[in-house]
């Protein structure tokens, strides 16, 4: 088995602003593996939450070495040897988890939701994310993502009314709102749900800072709306303790470390009563179309990463009005686009 990588910058459609930060490109690495004649493919979109860049994610997949393994179909024992290289470095541990399920997708030439024997029709729409930004072009947004039919729209810094005012003034459409630990007192997070009442907001993801968990227990118990955990929750292990403060999680691939991790968690949530969302980094249709394949097991989703970016060097899972197409093309389903 053989790993190349390339990294790539993702330019942004529009300047991306949460309450953490803002962003115009988005570095990602791609990496390829090869083995018996096939090409597979993996994603790594590095999070700075969590102390991850292209440095890091360089010096990780130096570190890997797949000889000692016959074949990717070892996929558990490979994860858990890549899993021993070094704490974190959820991104890179994702990257070579997709790029092994991409393989034995393409060796035995089926789709993974295919062999996983889900039904595409089981997969609820997409949410479409607005990011922070002043009335106009939240107007301008609004309008653009006139198509999808939910958007998920970014709050936590001082203009959460204005925006959401801003929106409403336009459509009626089911909000997810999501705070990215933006309110940071028990004051303002109360105050900004009881606002957020009767104004169709499905669901508030992460409403306060992921250490804040009493507040978070103290808040659930003020909020009619569900709160949804994202930068709360990265693995398995997390989950139980969870269901105190939260009505669902949110399940990224960069955070889980990949499609087998995330595929525990989900089952885990669900015996739990939790609701089960997938969310994404900015990616590539190659984490993108790799998240879609578990789609049909969600009740919420937001992968839309790469509808926000003008340059996705890959072909894949295309959104249709928020609705993911899951093809029968092998694998994850991606190629990379002919330049
Ligand atoms: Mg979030």
């Amino acid at each position: 088995m053989k790993l190349s990588w390339k990294s790539y910058d993702l330019r942004l459609k529009h300047v991306f602003r949460i309450a953490r930060n803002a962003r115009e490109t988005v570095p990602v690495m791609i990496l390829s593996l090869e083995h018996d004649g096939i090409i597979a493919y993996g994603e790594a979109s590095p999070n700075v939450r969590y102390g991850e860049n292209i440095e890091t994610l360089n010096a990780f997949f130096e570190k890997v070495d797949l000889e000692q393994f016959d074949s990717p179909f070892a996929v558990d024992e490979i994860l858990r040897y890549v899993n021993s290289i070094a704490v974190g470095n959820n991104s890179a541990k994702c990257a070579v988890d997709l790029a092994l399920h991409d393989w034995i997708g393409k060796k035995l030439n089926a789709p993974l939701w295919q062999m996983w024997g889900l039904n595409p029709k089981n997969a609820p729409l997409s949410s479409f994310t607005i990011a922070i930004d002043t009335k106009e072009i939240i107007r301008q947004k609004v309008l653009e993502a006139k198509d999808f039919p939910i958007l998920k729209i970014k709050v936590g810094l001082e203009n959460d009314r204005e925006m959401i005012e801003t929106i409403r003034e336009i459509t009626d459409k089911p909000l997810y709102v999501d705070a990215n630990e933006g309110w940071k007192t028990r004051e303002k997070a109360v105050e900004s749900v009881r606002w957020l009442k009767d104004k169709n907001i499905v669901f508030i993801e992460q409403p306060m800072p992921a250490e804040q968990f009493e507040d978070i227990k103290f808040l659930r118990d003020h909020s009619e709306i569900p709160l949804i955990a994202d930068e709360s929750v990265h693995h398995l292990e997390d989950v139980p303790k969870l269901a105190e403060a939260f009505d669902g999680i949110n399940i990224k691939l960069m955070k889980s470390g990949g499609l087998r991790e995330a595929t525990r968690m989900i089952h885990a949530a669900k015996a739990l009563k939790m609701k089960v969302m997938m969310g994404c980094m900015i990616e590539t249709a190659v984490g993108i179309s790799a998240a879609a394949q578990l789609t049909p097991l969600l009740d919420y989703c937001d992968l839309d990463g790469n509808v926000l970016i003008s340059n996705d060097p890959f072909d894949g899972c295309r959104n249709i009005k928020g609705r993911l197409e899951l093809t029968e093309k092998a694998g994850l389903g991606v190629s990379p686009k002919e330049n």
